[in-house]
């Protein structure tokens, strides 16, 4: 199959090199040359081009660039991609991708695969990151079933778990597992760093070990990425923060009560809660 790649990044990159391995052509955009060639170099695409003409062979094309630039690129692509072309999106936020683009090109169908790094850009992109990985596809009512069942098929390949459901589920979903994270993340560690006393801003530094490291990690990723959850999951993303809001103020109020057994009820059921999320 002739794999078109628009964005050649961490997770356009890394989907090219998984294409190319199972023996695909893999045709890239990007928009810079440099990228292109490094991406040509790296053996994540055969082609690549900063001209979307190199789109016209596609059967299956993968919209890689951020969220914000995806209606212009978009509309830049439409005009060499073939009628029957599928179109689909790898961006982190559904509802407002497929309210945007769906119009656009009738082969549509959103998409979503949770995985990624801390690092941006081809260089990050590797062999594997989606692997045991959810990958989520958003069909609407008017989504050609087509496009579904070819989408489903390839990315199947990529040893993921494909889940679907609506793209405003999707958004409320991962409001609270990946959005909602960043921000709660991003304010822990600007809380720390704001701790006036120089000598025990220091010592936090140097103390600062695992639990840190994995509670940190996705409020110090890539800020780009971060932005465009909170403009593009505004309304799912502030539902999550103002439910956490009225969280935190329960834990200070328990606290500032010495109210240790609800302290100890609250960890027992977090305890408990999460393994129905991620393994412990
Ligand atoms: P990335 O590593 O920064 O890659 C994006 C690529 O798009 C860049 O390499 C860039 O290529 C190109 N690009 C940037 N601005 C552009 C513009 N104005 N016009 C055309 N191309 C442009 O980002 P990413 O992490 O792969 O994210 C890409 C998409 O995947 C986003 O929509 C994001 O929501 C989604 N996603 C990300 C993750 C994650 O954790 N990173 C996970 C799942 C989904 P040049 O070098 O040529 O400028």
């Amino acid at each position: 199959m002739n794999i078109g790649i628009v964005g050649l990044g961490l997770i356009g990159g890394s989907l090219g090199l998984e294409f190319k391995a199972q023996g695909h052509r893999v045709l890239g955009v990007s928009r810079k040359s440099a990228t292109c060639e490094r991406a040509i170099a790296l053996g994540a695409v055969d082609q690549a081009s900063t001209k979307a003409d190199v789109l016209r062979d596609a059967d299956l094309v993968f919209l890689c660039t951020p969220l914000g630039v995806m209606e212009a690129t978009t509309k830049e692509i439409i005009p060499y991609l073939a009628p029957e072309t599928t179109l689909t999106d790898v961006g982190s936020v559904k509802a407002w991708v497929v309210k945007t683009l769906e119009p656009l090109w009738p082969n549509f169908i959103g998409g979503h695969p949770m995985a990624g790094t801390a690092e941006s850009g081809i260089d990050a992109a590797h062999l594997g990151l989606f692997h045991q990985a959810p990958y989520v596809l958003t069909p609407t009512r008017t989504t050609p079933s087509v496009a579904v069942q070819q989408v489903e098929a390839v990315v199947s390949t990529l040893q993921v778990r494909v889940h679907h459901c609506t793209p405003d589920e999707h958004d409320r979903a991962v409001a609270w597992i990946s959005h909602l994270p960043v921000m709660v993340s991003a304010s822990l560690i600007a809380v720390a760093t704001n701790e006036t006393d120089s000598t025990v801003l220091k010592l936090a530094h140097a103390l600062a070990s695992s639990g840190f490291r994995d509670t940190s990690r996705v409020g110090g990723g890539n800020p780009e990425l971060g932005m465009m959850m909170a403009q593009y999951n505004q309304a799912s993303l502030l539902r999550s923060l103002l439910a956490y809001r009225t969280q935190i103020d329960h834990v200070i109020d328990a606290v500032q009560n010495e109210d240790w057994s609800t302290i100890a009820d609250l960890l027992q059921q977090t305890h408990q809660a999460r393994p129905s999320f991620v393994e412990p």
